[in-house]
C-alpha cells in the first residue's frame, strides 16, 4: 500500500504536547513504511487565525527536525498545503452533494437559529441542533429565498437512519448511530469558506491519504466523516486514534499540570531529542525495556501495531530524566552553544574558557538548560544573596557556625593544589576536631561560596573560583553570622 499521512493543525494556538505527538507518530509512521508525510495547514476559520500558530508550526518543525515531503510548489523548498488556497475545490465538492442529493443549501438566518437554540434550551423542542427545516424545500421555495438570501450556507444531509461503523486500527469496530450525529452540519459557510469536516475529508480524499492518525478528540468527528465518504462515493482512509495525553492525576493534560505548549519546553531548556525521545513513548513502546531512541532509530523501529490503547501519562520528572541524560550527552562544543542564550539572559559574561572549565562542574547537575545561570552564577559573578540562616546547620547554632567556617579558612589556602580526595579528608579531620559530620562543615562553606544550598561539586568550584574569592566570600558568610551575635 502506499502509504500517505499528514498531520493537520490549524494555526490557532501555539503547538502542544498532544500536537506534537500526533505530528511526530504520522511521521514516524510514513518513514518507517517508506510512506509520504505532509503538512496540511487547516486555515479555513479565517476569524481565528494566527500568524504566531503558524511560524510556531515552522519553528516547531525545524527545532524537531522534522521534514514534510511535499507541497503544492513542485519546486524548490516546499510550503506546506493550506487550505485557504484550496477552497475551489471544495465548493465544488459541496455541490457535488447537492446535485446528489447529500446535501442542501439552508437559508436560515442567524436571528431564527438563534431562536431556535433558545427553544432548544428551555426545552421546548426535543430536537437539539439545527431542525432541518431548509432539508426538503420545494424549488420555488428554494429560490424565493435565494433571491432574499444569495449566500446559503451548504448542510450535510445526515442520514435518520443506519450507523456509521469503521474499523478503527487501535480501537477496533467503531459504531455510532445517524440519529446520534450531529444533525445536518454545516459544509460551506455563507463567505464560502468550508467547515473543518468538509475540507478535512475533501482534502484527505484528494490527498490519497491513506491513513488518518489523530487524538481520540477527533472521535466523535470521524463518524460524520465517515458517512461524507460514504455520501461522496469515496473509499476510507484507515483511522487511527491515539491514545489521550493525561496529567498525573488523570486529567486530560493542561496547563495546570505545566507546560503544555512546545515553546514552553524550549524555553525552559529541553533538547529536541529529549522531546522526541519522551514524546514517542506517550502511547508507543518498543518492547518493555528500551526507552532510549534517537529520531533516526524512531524512523526505522516505530510499529503501529505497538500502540497503546490507554491512556497516557504525561511525567514531567521522567522528562527531566530523559532531558539530563541527554545534556550528558552533548559535547563541549553543543553544550556551551545550549546554555549561551540561557546564561546571556540571565546577564552573566563569561568568555568561552571559563565556560568551558565550568561544563564538567555543572553537565552532571543540569536536567533543563534553564538551570546553567543558577549553577553558574557564583562562579562568573557574585553569589546570589542568601539569608543568614542558610549558612547554619541542622542542630546547630550561630556560634557553632562561626567555629566551622573559621577552621574552613585555614583549609582553603592550598586547597587548589590539592586533589578532591586529600582536601575531602582535610575537612574529615577538621569535622572530627569539631565534634561534627563533614556535612555540617561543607555545607556553610557551599552556602558561602556559591549562594545555594545545591551547587556543582564543592572542591572544583573552588578550584574555578580561586581560593582569594572563596575566602573572601567565607569572610562576607562570618560578617553576616557575627552581626547576629552583636559582636561586628
Ligand atoms: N485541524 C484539525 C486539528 O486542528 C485536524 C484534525 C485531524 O487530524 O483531522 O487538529
Amino acid at each position: 500500500m502506499n502509504v500517505r499521512v499528514r498531520y493537520a493543525p490549524s494555526p490557532t494556538g501555539l503547538q502542544h504536547i498532544g500536537g506534537i505527538r500526533t505530528a511526530l507518530f504520522n511521521y514516524l509512521f510514513a518513514r518507517s513504511l517508506g510512506g509520504k508525510f505532509i503538512l496540511r495547514i487547516e486555515d479555513t476559520d479565517r476569524e481565528r487565525f494566527d500568524p504566531t500558530a503558524l511560524q510556531d508550526i515552522y519553528d516547531s518543525f525545524s527545532w524537531l527536525g522534522i521534514h514534510w515531503d511535499e507541497g503544492p510548489n513542485q519546486e524548490g523548498p516546499h510550503s506546506p498545503y493550506f487550505q485557504s488556497e484550496r477552497q475551489p475545490s471544495y465548493e465544488a465538492a459541496a455541490h457535488a452533494l447537492i446535485e446528489t442529493g447529500h446535501a442542501y443549501e439552508c437559508f436560515c438566518t442567524a436571528d431564527r437559529l438563534e431562536t431556535m437554540r433558545a427553544e432548544q434550551t428551555q426545552g421546548k423542542s426535543s430536537v437539539v441542533g439545527y431542525d432541518r427545516r431548509c432539508r426538503d424545500l420545494s424549488k420555488e421555495d428554494r429560490e424565493r429565498l435565494r433571491s432574499e438570501n444569495p449566500h446559503p450556507v451548504v448542510r450535510f444531509k445526515t442520514p435518520l437512519e443506519g450507523d456509521a461503523v469503521f474499523e478503527d486500527l487501535l480501537l477496533g469496530r467503531v459504531k455510532r448511530k445517524n440519529k446520534d450525529i450531529s444533525p445536518d452540519p454545516v459544509l460551506l459557510k455563507s463567505d464560502r469558506f468550508p467547515t473543518y469536516h468538509l475540507a478535512n475529508v475533501v482534502d484527505d480524499h484528494t490527498m490519497e491519504i491513506s491513513h488518518v492518525l489523530r487524538a481520540q478528540e477527533w472521535l466523535p468527528s470521524t463518524a460524520l466523516h465517515i458517512l461524507l465518504y460514504r455520501a461522496f462515493g469515496w473509499e476510507t482512509p484507515v483511522f487511527c486514534h491515539l491514545p489521550m495525553v493525561m496529567g498525573k492525576d488523570g486529567q486530560k493534560l493542561s496547563k495546570r499540570h505545566g507546560a503544555t505548549s512546545l515553546i514552553e519546553f524550549r524555553r525552559r531548556g529541553y533538547l529536541p531529542e529529549a522531546v522526541i525521545n519522551y514524546v514517542a513513548l506517550l502511547g508507543w513502546a518498543y518492547d518493555d525495556s528500551r526507552e532510549f531512541f534517537t529520531l533516526d532509530e524512531l524512523e526505522t523501529l516505530f510499529d503501529a501495531n505497538k500502540l497503546n490503547k490507554a491512556p497516557s501519562v504525561f511525567d514531567y520528572t521522567k522528562l527531566d530524566w530523559f532531558n539530563g541524560n541527554y545534556i550528558r550527552d552533548c559535547d563541549d562544543t553543543r553544550l556551551l552553544h545550549l546554555i549561551t542564550p540561557f546564561l546571556e539572559e540571565a546577564g552573566i559574561r563569561a568568555t568561552g574558557e571559563q565556560l568551558k572549565q565550568a561544563l564538567p562542574l555543572i553537565r552532571e547537575r543540569m536536567k533543563r538548560l534553564e538551570e546553567a545561570p543558577q549553577l553558574l552564577g557564583f562562579l562568573l559573578g557574585d553569589p546570589a544573596e542568601y539569608p543568614t540562616e542558610d549558612l547554619i546547620p541542622k542542630k546547630m547554632d550561630v556560634a557553632a557556625t562561626v567555629e566551622v567556617l573559621e577552621g574552613v579558612l585555614g583549609l582553603l589556602e592550598g586547597l587548589s593544589s590539592r586533589s578532591d580526595e586529600e582536601n575531602e579528608e582535610r575537612f574529615r579531620l577538621l569535622a572530627e576536631q569539631l565534634e561534627t559530620k563533614l556535612g555540617n562543615v561543607l555545607m556553610p562553606l557551599r552556602v558561602a561560596v556559591t549562594g545555594s544550598k545545591v551547587s556543582p561539586p564543592l572542591f572544583g568550584s573552588i578550584k574555578l573560583l580561586g581560593e582569594d574569592k572563596a575566602r573572601v566570600r567565607v569572610g562576607v558568610a562570618l560578617q553576616k553570622l557575627k552581626s547576629t551575635l552583636g559582636e561586628e
